[in-house]
């Protein structure tokens, strides 16, 4: 589903991703660990284009998104094939990022009509059934302001949910959430791995990683340091910095 191979990616003079190299197979659940600073979110971005690589190669779904060039530097597939390749990823941030000016529904809708040219009387129907997945058909026709922050995020997952994607990318859905609320949100995360959703998941919730991910990959300083069953990584780390980590987080 997703091929990462050797990805370099430096802002300024600071290099964020030092090598990375990361293959995820359908349906698998991929949870990426690490400290603050490490790149998770940057390698995240990269995968769908929200930062562009400096090296290495991306492939998604078979298509080659982005490939080092016989001169050594990185060649992106032309725009719209590009756009066509990125959507297949949903991605769901920190940050809810709703419309505030429209509804649950159309905040749903909205994307696969305009980017998709789907039919309004054909996605309504699956829209509906997304947040009735989420929990959340009752708040159909409420503005985001109206939601507390677990249904803000669990509309924000049915909505990139509504483009059909074939993978999902989170980066820590839960962190801006009181504690309170984050377990609605995993809820709808767990259901969707449950469905073999392929996902690649940030995140801080170790409990939720180490019960849902099949493969947990721990980041620090740009690098992958270690991935394993969650058995293996959070249960016998071999490596001293996961060891370090995993006792200052859990
Ligand atoms: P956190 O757990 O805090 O979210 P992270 O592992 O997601 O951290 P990144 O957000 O990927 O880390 O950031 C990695 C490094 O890249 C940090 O030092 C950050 O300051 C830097 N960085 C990220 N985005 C940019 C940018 N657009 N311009 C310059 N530096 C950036
Ligand atoms: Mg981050």
């Amino acid at each position: 589903m997703i091929k990462a191979m050797n990805i370099y990616k430096q802002f300024n003079h600071l290099e964020v991703l030092k090598g990375i190299s990361l293959e995820v197979n359908k349906g698998e659940v991929i949870a990426i660990i690490g400290p603050s600073g490490s790149g998770k979110s940057t390698f995240l971005r990269c995968l769908n284009r929200l930062e562009t690589i400096d090296q290495g190669i991306l492939e998604i779904g078979g298509d080659t998104l982005a490939a080092n060039g016989p001169d050594g530097q990185v060649r992106y597939a032309p725009e719209a094939e590009a756009r066509r390749i990125c959507r297949r990823m949903g991605m769901v941030f920190q940050q809810f990022n709703l419309f505030p000016h429209l509804t649950v529904l159309e905040n749903l809708i909205e994307a696969p009509i305009t980017v998709q040219g789907v039919k309004r009387e054909d996605i309504v129907p699956q829209a509906e059934e997304l947040l009735g997945k989420v929990g959340l058909l009752e708040k159909r026709d409420v503005y985001p302001s109206r939601l507390s922050g677990g249904q803000k995020q669990r509309v924000a997952i049915a909505r990139a949910l509504a483009m059909n994607p074939d993978i999902m990318l989170f980066d820590e859905p839960t962190s801006a959430l009181d504690p309170e609320l984050t377990g609605e949100v995993l809820k709808a995360m767990r259901k969707l791995a449950e469905e073999h959703m392929t996902m690649i998941v940030v995140t801080h919730e170790m409990a939720f990683a180490r019960e849902v991910a099949n493969r947990v990959i721990f980041m620090d300083n740009g690098e992958i340091v270690e991935q394993g069953t969650p058995e293996a990584v959070f249960g016998s780390p071999s490596q001293p910095r996961t060891q370090a980590f995993l006792q200052r987080v859990v």
